[in-house]
């Protein structure tokens, strides 16, 4: 295959850049990509671009700007094979999964944005004794600038844009420097559906360089990032000194709490999927599966087995559960933990170090691991604390509700959680005193883009959601009216 060479897109056309970073397929390890390393002078031009396109799309009726949008998600759906093709390549990610989430959730984020700006509806308040009526109007900030991680590049990139340029803003944005291929591909898309030159801008290449520069440049009044906890407490530094809007959307540690009188064969068949999907890389992974104690070594059992069923290998079969980690760091960094694991005195149920990957030839160089479950880990273990962003995961016994909350919530973070049991009142009492953005209960990542999505302590600030990222890419005015 041509190496991929991308290329910024400011103001509608694409500019070649003067330095790139290497970009490799996980697969095999080897680089099938050149991406540009921009800095201040690419994120200025960009925002200049912006700053000139708000003129015209931020008064641009929500009709009209809701049109672009659906020709957004029209034109890449027409082209979905070759964004599945490209995400799973540039990611690791099977492709079967990337056909079945990630480039239909991006076509499904422009389709609900562009539905859901023309439902906004405005505040009232009657004062009748005051004799006065307030109701609210909104307006778009300005240059939003969207920076995005890599292990949903697509889907989590348009979950920005998207409702950015429906609110009528205009957009610097910088996707991971490690799966950059997909957002300058759709960039061809957005002049296919008539975006304005300077609606959308990408600047590509590193976090500390190009995405810095988004971050203290003074005209970009808004910052929607997604990405690691420790990242966003520089960013927050970096932003101190503007009045920016930051949403923050971050790590996770997340629970299951699995009672005794579940469904286990539902609930194993999902704790496996919300455990290794995307070989563990999605913030909402679970990571640590409290089980009651009369139903742990049964469900250990049992999901030992099908995890071990799980098969590694290349992404392009579809029988392929898990493909390959995002890098050669990350891999060190996940199998790390399955040293501190053993080294803490844990014990490893399946994965890592127990059964061994058969590759053929052209994968070896790949960044592949075995999905790895670890049990007899004591509370304070860094495998129960910190967030691994892998395909390792934790199985411990609990004895009562009480008990399970406390140790549930005993993290850093507060992203989501699953609850397991038949018991609706106690599904009910327990999903309230969980810390996390988003609990489901007998599922798992099924998302309604209507309801808000986010995280509590330091899994993020902020929501984002038909309702919510309209707060957050708008300002709203209270105006009074005396009658
Ligand atoms: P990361 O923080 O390393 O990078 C995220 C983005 O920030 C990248 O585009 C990167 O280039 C950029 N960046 C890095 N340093 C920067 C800086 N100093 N200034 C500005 N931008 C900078 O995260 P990652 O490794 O790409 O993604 C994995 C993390 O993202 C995990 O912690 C995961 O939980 C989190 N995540 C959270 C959600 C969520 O919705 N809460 C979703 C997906 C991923």
């Amino acid at each position: 295959m041509e190496e991929v060479v991308v290329a910024n897109f400011i103001n509608g056309e694409f500019v070649p850049a003067s330095s790139y970073v290497p970009s490799f397929d996980p697969s095999t390890g080897k680089v099938w990509a050149k991406i540009p390393d921009s800095g201040a002078e690419e994120v200025d031009k960009a925002v200049t671009a912006a700053k000139t396109a708000f003129k015209t799309w931020s008064v641009k009726s929500a009709e009209e700007r809701s049109k672009v949008l659906m020709k957004i998600a029209e034109k890449l759906e027409a082209r979905m094979a070759e964004f599945v093709e490209l995400e799973s390549r540039d990611q690791g990610k099977p492709l079967w999964l990337s056909k079945a989430v990630d480039i239909p959730r991006a076509v499904h984020n422009f389709r609900v944005f562009a539905s859901s700006v023309l439902h906004d509806t405005n505040r009232s308040s009657v004062m009748n004794a005051a004799n006065a009526v307030n109701y609210t109007v909104r307006d778009p900030v300005g240059v939003a600038g969207l920076i995005s991680p890599w292990n949903l590049p697509l889907y989590l990139l348009s979950f920005k844009i998207a409702p950015a340029i429906a609110a009528g803003n205009t957009v610097v944005a910088k996707p991971s420097e490690m799966t950059s291929v997909s957002a300058w591909k759709l960039c061809e898309v957005f002049n296919e559906a008539g975006v304005p030159p300077g609606v959308i801008n990408l600047v590509f290449g590193v976090g500390p360089k190009a995405g810095e520069a988004i971050v203290v440049h003074p005209d970009v009044p808004l910052i929607s990032f997604t990405g690691g906890t420790v990242t966003a407490k520089r960013l927050k530094t970096s932003a101190a000194p503007f009045s920016k809007k930051l949403s923050l959307e971050l790590g996770g540690k997340n629970p299951a709490v699995i009672f005794a009188d579940a469904d286990m064969e539902k609930c194993i068949a999902t704790t496996i999927r919300s455990s290794f999907l995307n070989q563990g890389e999605i913030c909402l992974c679970t990571s640590r599966i409290y089980v009651e104690k009369p139903a742990y070594e049964d469900f250990l059992k049992k999901f030992v087995e099908e995890t071990k069923k799980l098969k590694v290998g290349n992404p392009r079969e579809d029988s392929s559960f898990m493909g390959a980690l995002i890098s050669k760091e990350h891999l060190e960094k996940v199998k790390g933990y399955v040293k501190v694991g053993v080294e803490e005195g844990a014990t490893i149920a399946c994965g890592e170090g127990k059964e061994s990957l058969d590759l053929p030839a052209e994968y070896k160089d790949g960044y592949y691991m075995r999905p790895t479950v670890f049990t007899d880990l004591k509370d304070d273990s860094r495998l129960m604390k910190e967030e691994i962003f892998g395909p390792v995961t934790c199985v411990v016994p609990f004895d009562t509700e009480e008990e399970v909350i406390v140790k549930a919530n005993d993290v850093q973070y507060g992203l989501a959680a699953t609850v397991w049991t038949q018991d609706v009142s106690r599904l009910h009492r327990v999903s309230r005193k969980i810390q996390a953005g988003t609990v489901w209960a007998n599922c798992w990542l099924v998302r309604d883009l209507n309801m808000p999505f986010g995280g509590m302590k330091d899994s993020g600030t902020g929501r984002e959601g038909c309702v919510d990222s309209m707060d957050f890419y708008t300002e709203q005015k209270t105006i009074c009216l005396k009658l």
